[in-house]
């Protein structure tokens, strides 16, 4: 049987004590959330924490919902509340194709959001979906609050920019992206012209060994269209060593583009030839960066045709949200 060395343990009940907390037992304290990362590797002794700070009660870190044109994901969200949340689904198909292939029901009713965000393993899902969503992570510390583009949160396989004492609070997706009209300087086309315009759909698009396994490769795509053209677009990619999760060179390429299969086909190619894939138990390298290359094309694609189906976002935000629901209701959904 393996067993965890001894550790203290402490739960905090709100997030200023949690953070007093961490002050006090200092850098060999770590957080508890779901546990489904932490316990394990406490027990094969790859963690030794000296404390634990459990921050399962707080409440603070559970809201979601939409609040300020942005979906704000707490911490604290189960993986199964994030898929059970209809509006967050409505908004971001992205996040539910993601939720739906994470493990099992027994580490989604339990893992969190901010956990799996923080345990920052290289093929963790919802690192390449909120790279794609070019999602903003809130951080709390004792000297106040910070934010940090998804992009730039994870530092290497396992690290993140939350340092000691700190804690990851939110996440936050804006629902409508700054675009302005603008000029692509090579081919001289027009693009954007403002939110109220534009079509959003995403999707996410994964390979795993078997049912509930973590992926050989997985790639996400949202899209914001302009009368059949590519006004913005993210691109999110896990396992297959893409720098940041993402796939900058491919949304360089598509933004102004016109949304064809063609050019889709290109951003493929152009995001397979950036990857850094190893080979490993679950694949050969050159496996993996042709999964980078085809998922990626199929998560353009589904995004396409989901942003087609969808109503502009102006009149989305008209309405209140999707199916005309006042912005900010379903906040504390749990
Ligand atoms: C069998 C199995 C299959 C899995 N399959 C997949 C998969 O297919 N795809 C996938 O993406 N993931 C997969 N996972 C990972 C799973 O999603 C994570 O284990 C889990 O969600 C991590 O969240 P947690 O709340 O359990 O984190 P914990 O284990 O509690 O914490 C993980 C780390 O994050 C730190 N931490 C947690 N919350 C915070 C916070 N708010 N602020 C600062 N630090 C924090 C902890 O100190 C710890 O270092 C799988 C896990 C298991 C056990």
């Amino acid at each position: 049987m393996q067993v965890p060395a001894h550790v203290e343990y402490e739960r905090a009940t709100s997030v200023d004590h949690a953070l007093g907390l961490l002050a006090r037992y200092g850098p060999e304290a770590r957080v508890l959330a779901g546990g489904h990362s932490l316990i394990p590797m406490m027990k094969l002794r790859l963690a030794q924490p000296e404390t634990l700070v459990d921050i399962n009660d707080l409440s603070e870190l559970a809201g979601l919902g939409v609040t300020d044109g942005e979906l704000r994901i707490g911490a604290m969200v189960r993986h199964a509340q994030l898929l059970d949340h209809a509006e967050a689904g409505e908004l971001f198909a992205i996040l539910h194709d993601a939720e739906r292939v994470i493990a099992d029901p027994i580490v989604r009713n339990w893992g969190t959001i901010g956990g799996s965000l923080c345990q920052a393993d290289p093929s963790e899902d919802l690192s390449a979906t909120f790279a794609a969503l070019q999602a903003t992570m809130i951080i709390r510390g004792l000297d106040g609050e910070r934010s940090v583009a998804a992009r730039d949160f994870h530092t290497g396989p396992y690290e993140t920019v939350v340092r000691p004492g700190e804690i990851l609070t939110e996440i936050r997706i804006a629902l409508h992206p700054t675009i302005g009209p603008r000029t692509d300087p090579k081919t001289g086309r027009k693009t954007g012209g403002g939110p109220g315009s534009l079509r959003r759909g995403s999707a996410y698009q994964k390979v795993g060994r078997r049912v509930g396994d973590w992926p050989v490769g997985a790639a996400g795509a949202a899209v914001w269209l302009s009368d059949g053209t590519v006004a913005e677009v993210g691109i999110g990619l896990s396992a297959v060593g893409a720098r940041h999760f993402s796939a900058a060179e491919a949304e360089d390429f598509l933004r102004g583009a016109p949304a064809t299969a063609q050019a889709f086909e290109q951003a493929g190619q152009i995001a397979a030839e950036h990857c850094r894939p190893s080979s490993d138990q679950r694949g050969p390298a050159d496996y993996k960066r042709h999964l980078a290359r085809e998922l990626t094309i199929r998560a353009l694609d589904l995004a396409l045709r989901r942003a087609q189906a969808a109503e502009p976002s102006g009149a989305e935000r008209a309405s209140g949200g999707p199916g005309g629901r006042p912005p900010g209701s379903n906040r504390t959904a749990r």
